[in-house]
């Protein structure tokens, strides 16, 4: 069992620093806006990730500090492009916060300097999408340096970026001390610390989704901690075919069945836990007579769109066992109604699990899309802001942006 430090997630955070530190004080804030934007002109979709970050931006308003705002959107690929500005992320965060936010087009600019200098206690200035420069995702030291100069001290709260070592996630702290954690990532680290330090028992850990090739790995790191992961979702036909199953047309990861074989022979079925029925389709894009199969009786002009109703019902008991529960991946094909139920099934028994007591995170985009979309984001212990980043964090891997800022 890895010990304690092992994890590595603990690192000083913007509640560590006195009011001293901050009033007055140029905090220049890495946070991630990058949402989804659509119109034209264009407007912000979902502003969740903007809402995330609120909590480190007042606390940086309250104490008095001038708060710089930087950010990704999209991929633009080093040079700007208008349809990828994020001055409508700024406006979005205007109406949110109810205060102005300035806007500046080049950072790298003598004028962004005066701008910053000019910005009074508590007021908000947000730098032009970073990813328009190549120095961002080279983690160029110039561009960096650049960077720096517009702060007296260094936020990280973009936990979805965590895993990247650019510019402004790994390279602005490496210059710009102190390098401190937001309130965001604070309660990302608080919620993983737990997961992977002495969770309550039993632990049970609940994957799927269709990103299996990561997730496949973290899997292994995961059964380390877990007393029983239940796998669903496009996860699961890789471990059907590893066991020499008719997969017909699911999903599924060829280069990883030999992992998957090696983890069912490891593991067994005690603490790794496969669907062990499916509901399958021809065609998963448009069922038009979705029916049940045993998962080992599936025929090959079908493909597997949800978990089934005996796993479904087997999955939801042990999340009923539970003292800890982490979910990552939905279990299906959620946006369509006829393979919802398993995903529903799920989110509804971690609530449960919730409502009870148990410590509950759930992680990943479209998790987390799944339990809003059944207005439970709410009953769950802690939604996580990045589902890769918070697998990283499971599997004890050394995020750089996380490696760059300072410990605790
Ligand atoms: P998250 O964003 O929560 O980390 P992923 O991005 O890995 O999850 O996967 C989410 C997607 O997985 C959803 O769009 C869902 O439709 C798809 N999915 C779930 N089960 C299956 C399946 N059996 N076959 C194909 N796609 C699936
Ligand atoms: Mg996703």
């Amino acid at each position: 069992m890895p010990s304690v430090a092992s994890s590595g997630t603990h690192r000083r955070s913007l509640r560590d620093l006195a009011a001293g530190d901050l009033a007055g004080r140029r905090a220049l804030v890495r946070v991630d806006f990058n949402v989804p934007l659509g119109g034209d002109p264009p407007q912000v979709r979902d502003p969740a990730r903007i809402r995330a970050a609120l909590p480190t931006i007042e606390h940086l308003r309250a104490a008095g500090a001038r708060v710089v705002l930087m950010s990704h959107l999209g991929r633009p690929k080093g040079r700007p492009d208008p349809a990828l500005s994020l001055r409508p992320v700024g406006r979005e965060l205007e109406a949110l916060i109810g205060a102005d936010v300035g806007f500046v087009d080049d950072p790298l600019a003598a004028a962004a300097v005066d701008e910053v200098a000019r910005l009074q206690p508590g007021g908000i200035l947000l730098l032009e999408n970073l990813r328009f420069w190549p120095g961002e995702t080279d983690a160029d030291p110039a561009f960096a340096a650049a960077l720096a100069r517009l702060g007296d001290l260094f936020v990280q709260d973009a936990f979805g970026t965590l895993h990247r070592a650019h510019a402004s996630t790994s390279a602005v702290p490496a210059v710009l001390r102190p390098a401190v954690a937001g309130l965001l990532l604070a309660a990302e680290f608080e919620a993983f610390a737990r997961l992977r330090e002495e969770p309550a028992r039993p632990y049970v850990a609940i994957l799927g989704g269709a990103k299996i090739s990561g997730k496949l790995e973290t899997l292994r790191a995961i059964l380390e901690h877990a007393d029983r992961v239940l796998v669903g979702g496009g996860m699961a036909s890789t471990f059907y075919l590893a066991r020499g199953w008719e997969v017909g047309g699911s999903l599924v990861e060829h280069e990883l069945v030999q992992v998957a074989a090696e983890l069912l022979d490891a593991h067994g079925a005690e603490r790794l836990e496969i669907a062990m029925d499916a509901v399958v389709a021809h065609d998963v894009r448009h069922p038009a007579s979705p029916r049940v199969v045993a998962a080992a009786a599936m025929a090959p002009d079908t493909s597997v769109g949800d978990i089934g109703p005996r796993s479904r019902a087997a999955f939801a008991r042990r999340i009923d066992e539970a003292a800890t529960v982490f979910w990552n991946g939905p279990m299906g094909i959620f946006e369509s109604p006829a393979f919802a139920e398993g995903t529903l099934a799920v989110a509804r028994a971690v609530a449960r699990a919730t409502e009870r007591g148990a410590y509950t995170v759930v992680g990943g985009g479209d998790s987390v899309a799944a339990l809003a979309q059944m207005g439970l984001q709410g009953s769950v212990s802690h939604v996580s802001t990045g589902g890769g980043a918070g697998l990283e964090l499971l599997a004890g891997r050394v995020l750089p942006g996380l490696a760059a800022l300072e410990s605790a």
